[in-house]
């Protein structure tokens, strides 16, 4: 037997099945016409930064990361509850402009930004997180043929990384950002060729869930900027801290304690080194915004033993979620929350695999969990699917399509 993850808070029962913002999974099939789905919870979306706002000081902002979730309806439900979005692409800057959000509340960072990129960024007026020299020269020179100063910041590679990161973005030798020790003679240059200066990105890690590695981060962040600040010698109008707080996936794992973490902040934010007392501060998160607000859902569409061992096979995978087979980042594979949609709450009385429909052994969605007795035509929930999920999985592996998605 092997332990699932811990089902994210806010999902309750009804009549016998799983519950999304107080409607059943089966209802919200029938709603969608189809398996899989992804269904993600506004009221998670809204608890979920209204934790944010209270634990953290009013004086740090928050980014949404819009790569671990860039659903229309999603982006445009972040719209009015985030100060900015941070993109990665212009297929991201379209999306959200779409959504109606103002360029000015828009930076774009990523290591391989194409001049056609950088053009429409440059002409929204988006603040490009400048990742090399290079690409400071590229977008310089695009401005000059637009007749537009570019909005740039830099983003640097800071020396250290958060200890106990899931993924580390920083420290040593990187494709984001530019080494720290280079950054004050680059920003110097950008300004002095008439860019709009605005200022530094540090973004040190991701899937962190332990507050002390978060606090140590965020102190480093700090100490950083002020020191490239003063080296500048230009004033900082605004820092990036970054963000990686985790959420929990796996059987152990502990949420973040975010009291902890934003009374460390307050107190620091409280007393700034003098290079930082005017600049705008913000945090940059994804998945600590929308994954635990997700949950993917699919049909059993087979159940079969085979050497003692029963299988639930499901019309979804990892196509759509690669993430919860294990394929995306991890090492030794662990089961993501999941259940049995359709007897939610039942007694577990069985040990199943639950895999998906791929013609593959790594389409696995988890192995050896106890379950209620399922058959075919029940639905699979799989939690935390709301980061990382439709947009991070190889859909078009075998040819079954995207899944549907909605938010309710
Ligand atoms: C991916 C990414 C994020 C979001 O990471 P999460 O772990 O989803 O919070 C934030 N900032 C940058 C620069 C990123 O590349």
């Amino acid at each position: 037997m092997k332990p699932v993850g811990p089902i994210p808070a806010g999902y309750g029962a009804l009549g016998g099945e799983l519950a999304i913002a107080g409607r059943t999974a089966s209802a919200l099939v029938a709603e969608a016409g189809r398996t899989p789905l992804f269904v993600y919870s506004r009221a998670h979306l809204d608890a979920r930064m209204a934790e944010l706002r209270a634990a953290l000081p009013n004086r740090v902002g928050m980014n949404y990361a819009v790569k671990a979730n860039p659903h229309p309806a999603v982006i445009a439900h972040m719209a009015p509850l985030v100060d900015g979005f941070d993109i990665a692409s212009a297929g991201e800057l379209a999306l959200c402009v779409a959504a109606g959000i103002d360029p000015v509340r828009i930076s774009f960072a990523g290591p391989g930004k194409r001049d056609d990129e950088l053009e429409a960024a440059i002409t929204a007026g988006v603040t490009l997180n400048c990742e090399s020299e290079g690409e400071g020269a590229r977008a310089l020179a695009i401005g000059q043929r637009l007749g537009k100063a570019p909005r740039i910041a830099i983003r640097v590679n800071p020396s250290f990384v958060m200890t106990g990161s899931g993924m580390k973005m920083g420290g040593g030798a990187k494709p984001f950002g530019i080494d720290a020790e280079r950054v004050p003679m680059l920003a110097r240059a950008i300004i002095a060729q008439g860019a709009e200066w605005r200022g530094l990105h540090i973004f040190t890690g991701s899937q962190t869930l332990g507050a002390e590695a978060i606090i140590e981060a965020q102190a480093n962040v700090l100490a950083l900027a002020a020191e490239l600040a003063e080296a500048i010698g230009h004033g900082l109008p605004k820092l990036n801290m970054g963000g990686g707080l985790g959420i929990p996936y796996f059987p152990g794992d502990v949420a973040v304690d975010l009291p902890r973490v934003g009374a460390a902040l307050a107190e620091r934010v409280a007393h700034l080194p003098l290079a930082l007392q005017q600049t705008e501060l913000c945090m940059e998160l994804g998945r600590y915004l929308v994954g635990e607000a997700g949950v993917y859902l699919t049909r059993i569409i087979d159940r079969k033993e085979s050497h003692g061992v029963t299988f639930l096979v499901t019309d979804g995978g990892l196509h759509h979620q690669l993430a919860a087979s294990g394929n995306f980042g991890t090492v030794v594979r662990r089961n993501y929350p999941s259940a049995i949609a359709t007897h939610y709450g039942a007694e577990p009385t069985e040990e199943v695999n639950i895999v998906g429909c791929l013609c593959t052994p790594l389409d696995r969605l988890a192995d050896n969990a106890m379950m209620p007795r399922a058959e075919v035509g029940d639905l699979v929930a799989v939690f935390c699917a709301g980061a990382y999920g439709a947009t991070a999985s190889p859909s078009a592996f075998l040819g079954h399509g995207p899944a549907a998605e909605m938010l309710v």
